[in-house]
């Protein structure tokens, strides 16, 4: 086993070596811009991006017409909320999103609500699930936009999109889903699901990081998004800028691999994360897990360890690579927004950790996990016992 261990894979991904190779010419030999229709160089990039292209939309059941080549997830989440709301705007002012979305739609849309749009941000249950029927409820007729993300990046829950699709689509409202950490780890079909738009990321998926896409429905409804990036008009218009060509080679390789081996995957996956799971429920005792125990990703764990601080944990486990919160907000003391959505308290928030199993995760290196979380936790309850009183199934906070 090499250290330090990586079970931070909701975060970002190890690139596959397999993405790599296929990445690697496109730096050197076929350096060409896509775009450069009059020589060979432009000619060879452009029948690349164009091969990832089929092999992205293949993975989500979507025709290569369908996919716009973005930055990643947040430039696809981006071009989705403020080209709806430029586009749609005489139309309606309302949208309506979820209170555990990524800070990208969260962000998104308190903009929006600065510039006069009315935003409603729906609530979930303790286990992180959206009601259809909630989202159903919220529909008003200046409603442009829903946008219900389909697995949470730090509980892992999944939400019943293809009934909060049909609602949307039966009061003829858009819905865009944010599938960064759906797609490449459990089926995502877009004709299935019924969604208007989708937003993913390669990173998320062992492939490169800087690349991403967003699914747009081609007919019924046809949208519109008013652009974003204005320029030379590449991805029919949507997107300009010069295409990330090893990148999108990258991402369409990644793809490719996860079409043909999510199934195993996913299960080896939420066996390692099983095994994790009751290995800390027998050997830290007093755990919870946040979260709903079926529709949650394979590899998602996320673990309130009671009466211990989760930044004293991480300190004292530095060779193992997990998170606290959110990594989009760490570095900030705040609490997570999607514990304290799920109804956790305050200081039982600061008590938790994510763990992200992933495709090169080891039972090995689960059963080094176990041990070392189990022996911080042991030692951080001991010291705090002895400064204070700590009873199990209580949680102390701000001790020291
Ligand atoms: C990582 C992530 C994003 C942002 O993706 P980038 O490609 O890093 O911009 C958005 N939403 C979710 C759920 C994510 O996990």
């Amino acid at each position: 086993m090499t250290k330090p261990v990586y079970l931070d894979n909701h975060s970002t991904t190890q690139v596959d070596p397999r993405v790599v190779q296929a990445m690697l010419p496109y730096f050197t030999q076929h350096f060409g811009n896509a775009a450069s229709k009059q020589h060979l160089f432009g000619w060879n990039a452009e029948a690349a991006v164009e091969k990832a292209r089929h092999d992205v939309a293949s993975l989500i059941n979507a025709s290569s017409e369908e996919i716009v080549f973005t930055s990643g997830a947040t430039e696809s989440i981006n071009l989705t909320i403020k080209g709806v709301a430029d586009e749609y705007r005489s139309r309606g002012n309302h949208i309506i999103t979820v209170a555990t979305e990524h800070s990208a739609v969260l962000d998104s849309v308190r903009k929006l609500e600065r510039q006069g749009f009315d935003i409603t941000i729906l609530p979930v249950d303790n286990r992180g699930m959206v009601d259809s029927q909630t989202v159903k409820a919220a529909i008003r007729t200046d409603t442009i936009l829903v946008s219900v993300m389909m697995a949470n990046n730090e509980i892992g829950t999944i939400a019943p999109l293809k009934e909060i699709a049909a609602c949307c689509k039966a009061q003829d409202v858009l819905f865009h889903t944010d599938a960064t950490q759906a797609v490449g780890r459990i089926p995502v079909d877009v004709c299935i699901l019924g969604v208007d738009l989708l937003s993913f990321s390669a990173h998320k998926m062992y492939g490169p990081k800087g690349v991403g896409a967003l699914f747009v429905r081609l007919s019924k409804p046809s949208i519109r998004l008013a652009t974003q990036l204005d320029g030379g008009g590449h991805e029919r218009g949507l997107r300009s800028g010069t295409l990330n060509v090893p990148g999108i080679v990258g991402f369409g390789k990644a793809c490719d691999l996860a079409g043909m081996e999510m199934k195993e995957e996913a299960i080896r996956v939420a066996s390692l994360r099983n095994q994790l799971r009751d290995g800390l429920s027998d050997r830290v005792g007093d755990v919870w897990f946040n979260g709903h125990p079926e529709q949650t990703l394979p590899g998602n764990l996320n673990v309130i360890f009671s009466g211990v601080r989760a930044d004293k944990l991480m300190m004292c486990v530095k060779d193992i690579a997990v998170s606290t919160g959110s990594a989009c907000s760490s570095g900030s003391p705040e609490p997570s927004h999607v514990l304290l959505a799920i109804g956790v308290e305050k200081q039982d928030a600061g008590s938790s950790i994510r763990f992200g199993v992933g495709r090169f995760t080891t039972s090995e290196e689960i059963e080094y996990t176990i041990e070392q979380f189990g022996e911080a936790v042991r030692l951080e309850r001991e010291r705090t016992l002895n400064s204070y009183h700590y009873q199990p199934g209580k949680t102390l906070h701000e001790t020291n």
